[in-house]
């Protein structure tokens, strides 16, 4: 039988898969931990086997955004009253002192890692932004190195804005792009050109901001090749230091902005994949090199770097250049992981702040991990950072890893991975589909009912 073309093979594994920014994935998640063991967790997180762990990172989610983009996939609330804002930067801080309350001044986080994700941080008006920013850095040693970030869009993000954080120690700033064409933009109500980006740039340069990332989608409505190209032009063109370069998710039947196009508009299955590989491509030209899954870095930024030492981590913050533990999500619906652990908040702005204000953590989902679900988080970790993972030592073994070796074989048939007794290796080929790699390992897919396929069809 002759070895698949890559076309072939872009078919064949175009199936539906997790991104693996947490195993087991929110859809599988039970066994809630209550508010006493999720604190107690935070103190004592557990230990990945992988890189050396750097100390704790706080994700806060902003939820607020004046117009709606239509691919969002994200939790928002489009609104232009600031005064929410505002109202919001005290119940966050609120929920803050609530953690801050519970560890002992001698279990003071150490902070490696704040971010502020969205939503549109940016939205609050710079003395509001912060003023969160300064109450949740009050909370929290700040080690040398620490990464603090932003997700900010163009649109609503001044010079203010970045000096304000920036004065705090803030050196990352991630900008969202998705695509410089007006027709695309046009599309996905998200109108920003180049110009207007490059302002946000070089206020960002001239700030101190040391690394730059630009979030970029492919699969959105009328995108073609030539529009990826334009795009990546542009892109090289500002220099970012890191990109994402996510697959559009199209999910209408839960959000239903993404109606206001419609499904012949999409570049989908063989044209969508096509757009990520000249897209790919082009940016590995320009100097970016692949990095696990859907990310890019240039060699100088520290995402690379840690892949280099084998220090990369992923959590529900995407990439990150070193293990960050425990991780706590605060605002309306953010997610902690304290490894053993999964918690999430109130997922609607209303009971979030109710909650928080009578003094309660605003927990609402979670999952508390089996023996089985360690063991294969690390597994999917390793394969997600390091493309590579080996199950010879006792406490990294579990009887599902005989069934996923029998799934990886298909792949491994296809040139994707190579396979050890006890372990299994991604190829240059296969990093393209690592989801699919990846699904091999996830017991939990493998136990529904018709068990998840891997590819589509045999070619
Ligand atoms: S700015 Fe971001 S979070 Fe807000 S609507 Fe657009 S895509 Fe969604």
């Amino acid at each position: 039988m002759s070895t698949p073309s890559r076309p072939q093979l872009l078919s064949k594994y175009d199936v539906p898969g997790p991104r693996y920014t947490s195993y087991p994935t929110v859809p599988y998640w039970a066994h809630q931990p209550t508010a006493d063991q999720w604190l107690t967790s935070l103190a004592q997180p557990g230990v990945t086997r992988r890189g050396t762990p750097a100390g704790a990172g706080i994700y806060v989610h902003v939820p607020f955004c004046e117009s709606l983009c239509t691919y969002c996939g994200c939790n928002t609330r489009i609104t232009r009253n600031h005064e929410l804002g505002h109202r919001y930067v005290d119940v966050v801080l609120q929920e803050w002192e609530l953690y801050r309350r519970r560890l002992s001044p001698e279990n003071q986080l150490p902070l490696a890692e704040l971010h502020f994700g969205g939503g549109t941080p940016t939205f609050l008006e710079p003395p509001h932004l912060r003023r969160l920013a300064a109450g949740i850095l009050a909370g929290g040693r700040v080690i040398p190195g620490a990464e603090l970030s932003l997700e900010a869009d163009p649109r609503v993000t001044t010079r203010a804005h970045l000096e304000a954080l920036a004065e705090l120690g803030f050196n990352r700033l991630s900008l969202g792009i998705q695509d410089f064409d007006p027709r695309v933009q046009d599309a996905v109500h998200r109108e920003q050109s180049e110009e207007l980006v490059q302002a946000v740039v070089q206020h960002a340069r001239e700030l101190g901001y040391q690394s730059l990332n630009f979030d970029l989608i492919y699969g959105l409505p009328f995108q073609s090749e030539d529009s990826i190209r334009n795009t990546v032009a542009a892109v090289t063109r500002l220099n970012p230091d890191r990109l994402a370069f996510y697959g559009y998710a199209h999910v209408p039947w839960i959000k239903p902005q993404q109606r206001k196009f419609t499904e012949a508009d999409l570049p989908t299955g063989e044209a969508k994949r096509h757009l990520y590989e000249v897209g790919r491509e082009l940016l590995e030209a320009a100097g970016f090199r692949e990095i696990g899954m859907d990310h890019f870095a240039k060699e100088t930024d520290s995402l690379w770097l840690a892949a280099q030492q084998d220090n990369l981590h992923r959590n529900f913050m995407g990439y990150t250049a070193r293990p960050v533990l425990p991780l706590i999500g605060l605002g309306v619906s953010a997610i902690g992981d304290s490894w053993n652990y999964f918690a999430q908040n109130e997922k609607v702005l209303e009971p979030y702040m109710q909650r928080v204000l009578a003094g309660e953590l605003p927990l609402v989902r979670g999952h508390t991990l089996t023996a089985e679900d360690l063991v294969l988080r690390q597994h999917i970790l390793n394969l997600m950072t390091a493309f590579s993972t080996r199950w010879t030592e006792p406490d990294l073994q579990s009887p599902f890893l005989e069934l996923a070796h029998l799934r990886l074989r298909e792949l491994a048939a296809d040139g994707l991975v190579e396979l050890q007794d006890q372990g299994c290796t991604v190829t240059p080929l296969g990093r393209t589909f690592l989801r699919n790699i990846c699904m091999a390992l996830d017991a939990r897919l493998a136990r529904q009912a018709p068990p998840e396929r891997l590819f589509s069809r045999a070619v």
